[in-house]
């Protein structure tokens, strides 16, 4: 089997692709058993509103603290932000049934989740804070503490050392590193979904099945992007979140909105979307040589997500 040391042209990391033997990780999942539709002591599910912090926003009916929303937002109740590093830390409850995940969403329940998404960047931006993001952890192995589905917004009073990498790239290149991906992508035959949204499996993925996406020509920060941008953008990366499920099954993953910070300017930056699946423990080589380990090709990745096609 041949190994191959690759860099991910974003960001800059390197990592190992050491195909297995098999294109199907052994970590195939049968489907979990279902959850419940509420859970009487879910602090996220509908009719336990006053089991949060006071709510921050919400999409639907109602008023605040009471039922009726469709997505609601609350602080963090264990926020790793606060006294010491300035920031800001909220939950975006996806839906209030305890049982539909992101890929279980509707189109317009997961469009309205994404606008939720960008216009708490673009809040938090607005803010002053240096730089906001937001993610989903998908099961406890990818750090989801709580089972009700949710995402998350974290703002930092900095830039932190991945995005100040990333943007360093873009400068030093004076390009756009992200239209290069993709173009990589193509030329490589590795991408998903080619159309207003662009799905890609990173030749240089840091995990088997990694995906990415993002609008093609797009703009520096998310919270930028117009109604009909999210509304691609959302169905793409549902699409993405449920063919993973088709062919892998229902596996942890982490889903990330990266952005450029609030001070971009006239600087390149483009902002994309990763959806890692968890399928493997980081370990000690990881930990002493800051490389990560991919088993599973990106090309033979993409091609078994493609036989997911209509899903
Ligand atoms: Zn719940």
């Amino acid at each position: 089997m041949v190994s191959e040391l690759r860099e991910d042209i974003v960001t800059g990391a390197h990592v190992i692709v050491a195909p297995g033997r098999s294109v199907r990780p052994d970590t195939f999942r049968a489907p979990a058993p279902p959850l419940p539709a509420t859970v009487p002591a879910c602090p996220f599910c509908d009719g336990n509103e006053h089991k949060t912090p006071p709510e921050l926003a919400r999409r639907g009916e109602g008023a605040p603290g009471s039922p009726g929303w469709r997505v609601r937002v609350v602080p963090n109740l264990y926020p790793i932000v606060g006294d010491g590093v300035g920031g800001a830390h909220e939950v975006v409850v996806l839906s209030s049934a305890h049982d539909r995940s992101l890929a279980d969403l509707d189109d317009d329940a997961i469009i309205e989740v994404f606008a939720v998404l960008r216009d708490r960047i673009a809040k938090h931006l607005a803010d002053g804070h240096a730089h906001a993001h937001a993610f989903v952890n998908h099961g406890k192995p990818a750090g989801a503490s709580i089972e009700h589905p949710h995402a998350q917004v974290i703002a930092l009073d900095f830039v932190p050392p991945m995005v100040d990498e990333v943007l360093r790239r873009f400068t030093s290149a004076q390009r756009d590193l992200v239209q290069d991906a993709i173009e990589e992508a193509r030329a490589g035959d590795c991408v998903l979904e080619d159309g207003a949204t662009v799905t890609w499996c990173p030749p240089a993925s840091l995990t088997a099945y990694a995906l990415r996406c993002t609008l093609p020509f797009g703009r520096r920060r998310f919270d930028a992007i117009a109604d009909g941008e999210v509304r691609s953008v959302a169905l793409a990366v549902r699409g993405a979140v449920r063919r993973l499920a088709f062919v892998l099954g229902d596996v942890p993953y982490n889903l990330v909105i990266n952005t450029a910070p609030g001070d971009i300017d006239e600087r390149p930056f483009h902002w994309w979307v990763d959806v890692l699946p968890r399928l493997a423990v980081t370990a000690g080589f990881e930990q002493a040589t800051g490389l990560a380990v991919c088993t599973v090709a990106p090309e033979a990745a993409v091609a078994a997500l493609r036989e997911s096609a209509g899903v």
